[in-house]
């Protein structure tokens, strides 16, 4: 299947990152997040939880709520419109950079793009700016998303970007998000340790 960034539409985008992951389904994309720590907030200041939850044994209660507001402020200035079109950390990212140099939508346009491999992206140059290495970027998105991302660019490869495209906007229509698949390793504290 011949894959080209011209089959996409410029609406549509934002919706699958270069590495694969599926923005569309993407809380900073969606903003549910801010929706409902907006609702907890709302409920736990309504019940001064402050004044009784110590009682019940929730001590943190305040540094939680304090977090909260943090999350809460960060309301439209996080939103993003999707990493292919200029959102999340796109223009530190090697991989991002990389495919948009080269005039593609995804990885999977890439002669040597691997999906078979640990290293999907072989060029992993031990940097000390882990995200601006391509190769080893990728390795850390495969851990983080649990290979989401090479189950995406496999099924563009199988039915093409607008079939993909159309299947990606119902699958996140019937709920399913991206958090679903994140892993509970720390993959990005344990790569900023080692630099
Ligand atoms: S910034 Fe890089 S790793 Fe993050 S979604 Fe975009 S291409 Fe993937
Ligand atoms: S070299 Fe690596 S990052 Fe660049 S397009 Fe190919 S697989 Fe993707």
């Amino acid at each position: 299947m011949s894959l080209k960034l011209e089959d996409v539409k410029e609406e549509d985008r934002g919706i699958l990152a270069p590495c694969g992951i599926l923005c569309a389904g993407c809380d900073t994309h969606l903003g549910e997040g801010i929706e409902a720590a907006k609702k907890l907030y709302e409920i736990w200041k309504g019940g001064n939880i402050e004044d009784i939850g110590p009682l019940f044994g929730y001590k943190e209660i305040s540094v939680a709520l304090k977090t909260l507001e943090k999350f809460i402020q960060m309301e439209g200035k996080q939103q993003c419109p999707g990493c292919f079109v200029g959102g999340g950390p796109s223009k530190i990212c090697g991989i991002a950079q990389c495919v948009k140099s080269k005039g593609y939508w995804t990885c999977v346009e890439c002669e040597d793009y691997n999906p078979n491999s640990e290293t999907p992206c072989p060029y992993i140059n031990h940097s000390p700016m882990p995200m601006s290495d391509k190769g080893t970027m990728m390795e850390m998105i495969c851990r983080r998303y649990n290979k989401d991302n090479i189950k995406n660019l496999k099924l563009c490869r199988e039915m093409g970007y607008n079939k993909f495209i159309k299947q990606a906007k119902e699958k996140v229509a019937d709920g399913w998000r991206t958090w679903q698949v994140i892993s509970k390793d720390k993959v990005f504290t344990e790569a900023m340790k080692k630099k």
